[in-house]
């Protein structure tokens, strides 16, 4: 088994939905992200997935979803009432309480995985993990 990894950065906003602390509060994070894709062979060129590619489809499209957009999970009230950004797309309500790792357990098993079979990348090459790191110091993964 091979595993390629590439780092990526977004901004975006969140709150975590009836969190008893801080991070109620809208705010946001310089998240950096870990996408490692693993396959069992090799293609004629010797690779998973060019790392140009990976940028371009894989966060590309994460960075069309989320990047400078604020996350709220879709049974939160502020959908309801932060109308004002659904208007221009810069809210997105997601299935999920938007924590690092929600959105790393998101984008390992539901986000990424449609990228590439959208794509047509060959059906050896998939996502083996995801890490979300909020910052520095607190991040989370998950692993297939
Ligand atoms: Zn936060």
């Amino acid at each position: 088994m091979m595993h390629i990894t590439r780092k990526h950065e977004i901004s975006t906003a969140h709150r975590i939905y009836e969190h008893s602390g801080k991070c109620e509060r809208l705010h946001g994070h310089n998240y950096t992200i870990l996408l490692t894709l693993s396959a069992h062979k090799l293609d004629h060129l010797g690779m998973i997935l060019d790392f140009g590619e990976v940028k371009r489809l894989l966060f590309g499209a994460l960075d069309e979803a989320w990047d400078h957009r604020t996350l709220l999970y879709d049974i939160d009230p502020l959908v309801e009432q932060l109308t004002v950004l659904k208007d221009d797309d810069s809210l997105v309500a997601v299935p999920f309480n938007p924590t690092a790792e929600n959105m790393a357990a998101y984008l390992g098993t539901t986000f990424f995985p449609r990228i590439l079979e959208e794509n047509n990348v060959d059906k050896d090459v998939f996502v083996s993990s995801v890490t979300v790191f909020e910052t520095e110091k607190s991040y989370a993964t998950w692993e297939k």
